[in-house]
């Protein structure tokens, strides 16, 4: 029987049922191939059956290729998509970090935010480089205090003006040779860095943008951009709203590194960090030695993972006041 000739590519744009692939080896300009309607039969708990960064095996098509199968993945990193239902959305898909990109003044600093996404890379096990930009938006001790807690947090931190041209080199020497995935609301200044570090590059995002003509700064489909440095990016559409998808509520504490120390201490083990008597954690967040916006958005996180995955204490009597 002749098989049909295979090969092998990386997905750099994923569409509704269609996506843009790149030869293995040939460093080609991006290829349509159709997705196969066994891909979403097989897809299970994901919205879209691949994420940019995959590696596929393809076939050819009467008029290109297809997408056969998703090899398997070095990681995943991912959110819950939105609506009622619980589902995977696949964000990135083999990448080496994650740039979580915040900022300064318009949208304004959210801890919560930060750590929604922090977690959920954590959870994913990809490695997170934080950058704050925007810094000409925010007074010296602000931006000291968002440093100095994600530091404690074992994160390393670049600090941004896109506007301004600072900080440009150090992210741009974080990026060379390593597969980076951009994340951040929208707004946060994505595009204007990435057009900072490589100005040819910012031109194609503006491209795509004008030509599904949407809003000026949105950018609607994650893509895969080769750096001239070496390395890659990949560039996601803003969120709103992010919500991590899958994380145990009773583990979401092992995802806040600089409490490891002190749960040693816990009088029990399997301690939440919430109410239990004798919690070290809740010892040193009273003594101001561990930041509170870490804790609030623990709590805030904690709360929604439980609504969503089922409570960890069995006298989750639900509160109504409050927020
Ligand atoms: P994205 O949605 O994350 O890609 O954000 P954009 O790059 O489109 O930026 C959103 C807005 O923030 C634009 O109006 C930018 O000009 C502005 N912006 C980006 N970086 C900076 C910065 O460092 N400082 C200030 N003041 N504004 C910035
Ligand atoms: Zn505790």
């Amino acid at each position: 029987m002749a098989e049909s000739p295979q090969q092998e590519g990386v997905v750099v744009r994923v569409d509704a049922r269609q996506c843009e692939v790149v030869l293995a080896g040939l460093g080609s300009e991006p290829l349509a191939a159709l997705l196969r309607g066994k891909l979403f039969e097989e897809a299970g708990v994901d919205k879209t059956p691949l994420a940019v960064g995959d590696r596929v095996r393809l076939t050819p098509e009467a008029d290109g290729l297809a997408v056969e199968e998703v090899l398997p993945r070095r990681n995943l990193f991912h959110r819950r998509a939105k609506g009622e239902e619980v589902r995977r959305q696949p964000l990135a898909a083999n990448v080496d970090q994650l740039v979580l990109v915040a900022c300064f003044g318009t949208p304004p600093y959210s801890s919560i935010t930060t750590d929604r996404i922090l977690v959920s890379a954590s959870f994913s096990e990809i490695p997170v480089t934080l950058v704050l930009n925007k810094t000409d938006r925010a007074k010296a001790g602000k931006i000291k205090k968002v440093v100095a807690t994600y530091e404690q947090a074992g994160i390393s931190v670049v600090l941004t003006s896109a506007k301004r041209e600072e900080g440009i080199e150090q992210l741009a020497a974080c990026l060379t040779d390593s597969v980076s995935v951009f994340y951040g609301l929208s707004g946060v200044g994505k595009s204007s860095l990435l057009n900072c570090i490589e100005p040819g590059l910012g031109l194609k995002t503006r491209e795509v943008s004008a030509s599904l003509r949407s809003g000026r700064h949105t950018t609607t489909f994650a893509r895969l951009w080769p750096l001239a440095s070496g390395g890659s990016v990949i560039d996601t559409p803003g969120v709103r709203v992010f919500r991590p998808w899958g994380i145990p509520p009773h583990e979401l504490r092992l995802h806040y590194p600089e409490w490891r120390e002190a749960a040693q201490a816990c009088r029990f083990p399997a301690c939440l960090h919430r109410e239990e008597p004798n919690c070290a954690v809740l010892q040193k967040l009273q003594e101001g030695k561990l930041p509170a916006s870490r804790h609030r958005s623990y709590l805030e996180i904690l709360q929604e993972l439980e609504e969503v995955y089922g409570g960890t204490t069995p006298d989750s009597t639900p509160t109504v006041e409050g927020n």
